[in-house]
């Protein structure tokens, strides 16, 4: 099964995906050949994972055996009922509360992770322990914060992999309020409804590669997942009439999904629990598999409510 796009498509993706990647120039007559097929792309493959929790005093450690089974994975065969085997992931994705508490040596732990152990490219927001501190203590040292705005250019960001178009708002976390449970902001909201048709990577990304076409598949990451969404329905009314395939979350440390007003809810598991698991992604052109995979008993899960195996829609033409 393979994913198709058009031409534009295949461009934008090119321009905008690969904004670290060095690209080859177009030969003549590329163009044209272009307009006549309708250039294939392989499905999109990444790995999920939240709430790595790394500890003040930077021991990167408890990731590594996740870490480790995400770089052999790729060949691995999935379930019968799912079919074929995981691709080369393009990226995994951390969903937030990457440290426990913002120190310099827990930063620099996840850094040495994504540039010396982790074999794949690495997109990730930031949790509540990343920026609003932990167990009733405010006013964390803005470390993350500070690091995430330089790899990124802001708090909030978007990006483009495989044709998809991910849109990664920050949501502020209130420790004051002594609950887990909480709304997304407004701000994150606006920032999700103005950026579900248009990039936003402010030192990324040029200007001129800003609008996104209607219809393109897209993808949410927020930190808090769907059982800790207090303003549900407000988010879901964010989400408009855009092609929102799959909200990913974190925050409560296992894998779960739930589907509410048609929106896949896909929450990704933690090293910091019971559970020993990294949920593989993979989306072609109608179908959407959000699947863990348990890297201590080196199976996939048979937990029919920790699975995502949907279809989707991704139109052909999203000009
Ligand atoms: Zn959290």
């Amino acid at each position: 099964m393979s994913i198709r796009f058009t031409r534009r498509n295949v461009l934008q993706f090119i321009s905008v995906g690969a904004m670290s990647m060095a690209l080859p120039k177009r030969l003549p007559g590329q163009e044209k050949e272009g307009k006549d097929k309708q250039p294939e792309e392989k499905p999109l493959t990444f790995f999920g994972w939240s709430d790595t929790h790394i500890p003040v005093h930077g021991d990167g450690s408890k990731l590594w055996p996740a870490v480790d089974a995400m770089n052999l994975l790729p060949g691995k065969v999935f379930p019968k009922n799912i079919g074929g085997v995981v691709e080369t992931p393009s990226f995994v994705f951390n969903c937030g509360d990457i440290t426990h508490w913002p120190t310099h040596q827990a930063k620099k732990a996840y850094e040495d992770l994504l540039t010396k152990r982790l074999k794949y490219p690495s997109y990730e927001i930031l949790g509540n322990h990343d920026d609003a501190g932990a167990d009733g203590v405010k006013d964390a040292p803005p470390i993350m914060k500070e690091w995430f705005k330089r790899r990124y250019g802001d708090l909030c960001y978007t990006f483009d992999q495989g044709g998809i178009h991910f849109v990664c708002p920050f949501s502020a976390y209130d420790e004051s309020l002594g609950s887990p449970a909480q709304d997304i902001t407004a701000e994150a909201l606006d920032f999700i409804r103005k950026n579900l048709y248009r990039h936003y990577s402010p030192d990324l990304v040029p200007e001129k590669l800003i609008p996104v076409p209607k219809g393109t598949p897209v993808v949410v990451a927020t930190h808090l997942c769907f059982d800790a969404m207090t303003n549900r329905d407000a988010f879901v009314d964010a989400l408009k009439d855009a092609n929102v395939i799959m909200v990913l979350g974190g925050h409560y440390h296992k894998a779960q999904v739930k589907s509410y007003r048609g929106i896949n809810f896909v929450q990704l598991p933690s090293v910091n629990s019971a559970w020993s698991e990294i949920t593989v992604i993979r989306i072609t052109s109608d179908r959407l598999v959000a699947i863990p995979y348990d890297y201590s008993k080196n199976q996939w899960t048979d937990n029919p409510g920790k699975i995502l195996d949907v279809k989707i829609s991704r139109p052909d033409k999203t000009i």
